[in-house]
């Protein structure tokens, strides 16, 4: 799907659903970079996406990564290894676990069910370290005849970077502003280990910053009503928090906390979403589990 000369997205048909996870496609004679390539799972979706577009996947020069998690970064090392010379662009504080992503993989099991792991990832092979770019934000990176800069924003993931393209005025911002589908609610996801209430909040004000004429969402695809996009995922992040915080001094367990914390959100995302599409938000983002992400932000503070 089109989004301007040279840059489009390709829909990977996650779990076989439409409209849950995007990879975007940068391309020029010559070069062609991916923005989040996907699980492993879906190289074949990414494959017949790229045909569809006259691309191949054997003829991809780069790799930029908004960060590691698994339904953006997951099928890295598989491609890598079918295409040795891709440059992996990647926040540095996240490289070590592309090149060794056991911990990567234990984390993903813990919140996503080791049961679900082989159906939803596949293959979690490594990347060598000497096709790892590191980024910290700040850089400009040249792909399909256009620059990208750099932009760090961590907040949902310590390592999280956005790539904005000032001459489309199109950013990249992975989970930044939240999960979208079609319309819907706007979900700022939340999973552990790594949420920073105010540091995403700072991120999304910096998004706002660069006056985007279009963000993209890795979930899903582009939004072109930016600055009350923004708005809102950030005041949804923002109840999100205080409703986790005040679930704390609740006499309950985790696992009850959680739970009606998922109930809640469903509730909140039903509201303003087609109910066909409620699915969606949660194979990427399990509501009950986002309790986790924002309960570790709180219990770390207090410390
Ligand atoms: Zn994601």
């Amino acid at each position: 799907m089109p989004l301007a000369l040279g840059l489009s997205y390709v829909d990977l048909d996650f779990l076989g659903r439409q409209n849950t996870i995007a990879t975007a496609v940068i391309s020029a004679p010559g070069s062609i970079a991916l923005v989040d390539p996907g699980p492993s799972t879906c190289i074949e979706s990414l494959e017949l996406g790229l045909q569809s577009q006259g691309l191949r996947l054997e003829d991809v020069t780069a790799i930029f990564l908004t960060h590691i998690h698994l339904d953006h970064a997951g099928a890295t090392g598989t491609i890598v290894r079918r295409q040795p010379r891709i440059q992996v662009f990647v926040h540095e504080r996240g490289a070590s676990h592309l090149s060794d992503p056991t911990k990567l993989i234990e984390s993903a099991a813990r919140f996503f069910g080791p049961s679900n792991m082989e159906r939803f990832w596949g293959d979690i092979a490594p990347v060598p370290t000497e096709r790892l770019c590191l980024l910290r934000g700040g850089e400009h990176l040249d792909a399909g005849g256009r620059s990208f800069e750099v932009i760090f924003t961590p907040g949902h993931a310590s390592h999280h970077v956005t790539y904005f393209d000032r001459s489309s005025g199109i950013a990249f911002v992975g989970d930044t502003a939240g999960i979208r589908i079609s319309g819907g609610h706007v979900l700022p996801p939340t999973p552990p280990p790594d949420i920073d209430v105010d540091l995403w909040l700072d991120s999304i004000g910096q998004i706002g910053a660069l006056r985007p004429r279009t963000i993209f969402l890795t979930h899903f695809g582009p939004v072109e009503e930016v600055q009350p996009h923004l708005q809102t995922v950030a005041a949804n992040l923002r109840w999100m928090a205080r409703v986790v915080r005040e679930s704390l001094s609740v006499d309950a367990s985790d696992e009850a906390r959680s739970r009606d914390f998922g109930d809640r959100l469903r509730r909140e995302i039903l509201q303003r979403t087609d109910p066909t599409l409620v699915p969606a938000y949660e194979p990427t983002a399990p509501l009950e589990s986002l309790w986790f992400g924002l309960a570790r932000y709180w219990r770390k503070k207090e410390v």
